[in-house]
């Protein structure tokens, strides 16, 4: 197995992944290059399509069947993830990284009932550790996760089926299933964009206290840049299946690089504080089968040169930041 430097949970190079369809190859994500330090928080953003959960996907090995890997490594706590047999990988799914989606129904069984679902959890991370499993000791620690995810009332709520639960409650189940596993990297892909915006900001603080006591690394996908401006130490910005900027987040929010970026910030009233009408970014986003050559933003970026539409800008570093784009470096 490949190793990586030992501070990142996730070291990505050159990443390349397609999807096949009858209408051709889906270009999803092409050479992307990306790190996770070991208890950080990471936002990913960027517009439907951009290819950002099939980055989450990839991380966890749990891309759609017609998904092919064409190019690059994905090391995840030093094991080269796209090398691991189905077996090694399912193992390290939870144990290591532990995924949430939008639907928490994806995560829990809708037939069994909350605590039965737990001791399954528990009693499967004892097996991968080596360790007896007692159902006494295991009842009281899934009743202490569900506290841990401030749930009210953890020990009725823990006898239900999910379908008796609200969606926040549902989402902190997901969560507190997820602590069970004592994962070093906690995958959200949208996970409060079906919550109402009070249920939503309460899971937001829960995520951030959780990552600071078990010191986890946080790679949270959204379309929303206020949310990402709330829960990140740093915002990766995607366009069509490239990262056109990674920056520091209180950087990006203030002085953000990328012509794209700018128009996602620019467009965001409550972060620029500017009032009035939303600055909608022209133009629409690319046709992934068929991605623009050169820069695939050039179509619709106000600063775009003879050269963008030729050649591909490789990423740099500017002042701190990455980014990909001709006007740096
Ligand atoms: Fe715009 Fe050119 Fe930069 Fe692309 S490389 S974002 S088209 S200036």
């Amino acid at each position: 197995m490949e190793s990586s430097d030992g501070q990142y949970i996730v070291d990505v190079r050159g990443l390349t992944v397609e999807y096949r369809t009858v209408y051709g190859n889906l270009k999803a994500l092409n050479t992307i290059d990306f790190k996770i330090k070991k208890g950080e928080s990471v936002a990913i953003v960027g517009e439907s399509g951009s290819g950002k959960s099939t980055l989450g996907l990839s991380i966890v090995r749990l891309l759609a069947p017609n998904a092919m890997y064409v190019s690059g490594s994905l090391i995840l706590d030093g094991k080269d993830v796209t090398k691991l047999s189905t077996r090694e990988i399912a193992a390290m799914r939870g144990s290591t990284a532990f995924m949430i989606f939008q639907d928490p129904l994806n995560t829990l069984n809708p037939v069994k009932r909350v605590d039965v679902q737990m001791l399954e959890a528990i009693r499967s991370r004892n097996k991968y550790e080596s360790k007896p499993f007692n159902e006494e000791e295991a009842y009281a620690e899934a009743v202490q996760k569900m506290k841990d995810v401030r749930m009210p009332d953890a020990e009725s709520i823990i006898t239900r089926y999910p379908h008796m639960l609200s969606g926040g409650q549902i989402q902190r189940v997901v969560i507190a299933m997820g602590l069970v596993m004592r994962p070093k990297l906690l995958i959200a892909d949208e996970p409060t964009s079906a919550l109402d915006v009070t249920i939503q900001a309460q899971v937001l603080d829960l995520m951030r206290e959780l990552q600071t006591k078990y010191q986890m690394s946080i790679m949270f996908i959204t379309h929303d840049i206020n949310i990402a401006h709330n829960i990140s130490e740093r915002m990766v910005v995607m366009y069509a299946g490239e990262i056109s900027e990674s920056s520091p987040t209180e950087k990006i929010v203030k002085n953000a690089l990328h012509p794209y970026s700018q128009a996602l910030i620019a467009s965001i009233p409550t972060i620029t504080k500017t009032q009035g009408k939303l600055n909608a970014i022209a133009g629409s986003a690319p046709n992934m089968f068929s991605p623009p050559d050169g820069c695939r933003f050039h179509p619709r970026c106000p600063h775009v040169m003879q050269v963008c539409s030729n050649r591909s800008p490789k990423q740099v570093t500017q002042d701190g930041s990455e980014v990909r784009c001709f006007l740096y470096g």
